[in-house]
């Protein structure tokens, strides 16, 4: 499995990671902590990232993408990850599609957790309290005004993402201000649905893909052409719905299908009561 978790600083993302590691063994890749121990170990990456991630900016795209691609290269990443605190901006997100395809790897899911940003200033406040309590050092950014500029920062390049991803028909959106047990069962109910539609896609477009020379056209689109097709089109296409449509096929297939004695000889008025069957089902 291979997911992203998107949501401003302070959602909860490390802590949902965590806990989707614990429970798939999935690889958690946080480029937030991959680029603090590359300013703790002083290389020319950690150099580069140092001042940047102090002022609560985002650090180049390049850099970023660079460390991502060569870690999801490693033999622990084969069996899936989790990105956490990576795509942050629309070239990264094009990056990481590239960077997949070229790798024959597949994005099962992007959770995005929804948050209240003001509040995250008192989630941040309270964390740097209880840091202190434990006596242990803050982070650089643990800072009210630094996670200010964080939350303008993701507000003005990464919620872009959410419609990019819903396009793909990979987002799943969960309430992140709920108890941390709720938001980890909404993430799990989000990620079996998103299974499952993926599943009963599979499966309509197989089945398409047997129903003769029309059909099986459509069957094509759904796995490759329309995968690209599907990024141009409005939101309001979700892949849930569209799902609907050979599911109907196949119930007039059946319809049509039905033994004679239980149907009228005439053709025409079988086949306009099959289609309003199917206009009342929709
Ligand atoms: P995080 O721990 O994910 O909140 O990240 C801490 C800091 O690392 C951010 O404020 C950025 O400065 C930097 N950073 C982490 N991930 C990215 C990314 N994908 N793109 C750019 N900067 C990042």
């Amino acid at each position: 499995m291979r997911l992203i978790l998107l949501g401003p600083p302070g959602a909860g993302k490390g802590t949902q990671a965590q806990r989707l590691v614990a429970k798939h063994g999935l690889l958690q890749l946080s480029t937030g902590e991959m680029l603090r121990a590359a300013v703790k170990a002083g290389t020319p990456v950690g150099l580069r990232a140092k001042d940047m991630m102090a002022r609560g900016e985002l650090v180049p795209d390049d850099l970023v993408i660079a460390i991502v691609s060569a870690r999801i290269d490693e033999p622990d990443a084969r069996n899936g990850f989790i990105l956490d605190g990576f795509p942050r901006t629309m070239p990264q997100a094009r990056a990481l599609d590239r960077m997949l395809e070229e790798k024959g790897l597949k994005l099962d899911a992007v959770i995005d957790l929804k948050v209240d940003e003001n509040m995250l200033l008192e989630r941040i406040e309270k964390r740097i309290a209880e840091t202190r309590a434990r006596g242990e050092t803050l982070r650089p950014d643990d800072d009210a005004e630094v996670l200010r500029r964080r939350l303008l920062a993701y507000r003005d390049q990464t919620t872009p993402l959410v419609t990019y991803y819903r396009l793909q028909s990979v987002l799943r959106q969960v309430d992140g201000m709920v108890e941390v047990c709720d938001v980890g069962r909404a993430v799990d109910d989000a990620l079996e649905q998103g299974a499952h539609r993926q599943a009963s896609d599979k499966l309509s477009a197989s089945t398409g893909g047997h129903k003769g020379k029309k059909q099986s056209t459509k069957g094509g689109q759904a796995t490759k052409e329309g995968r690209a097709a599907k990024k141009q089109r409005p939101a309001k296409k979700p892949k849930g719905l569209r799902s609907v449509r050979p599911a109907a096929k196949t119930r007039a297939a059946k319809v049509q299908g039905t033994p004679r004695a239980t149907r009228s000889r005439k053709a025409s008025p079988r086949k306009s009561d099959s289609r309003r069957r199917l206009t009342k089902r929709s």
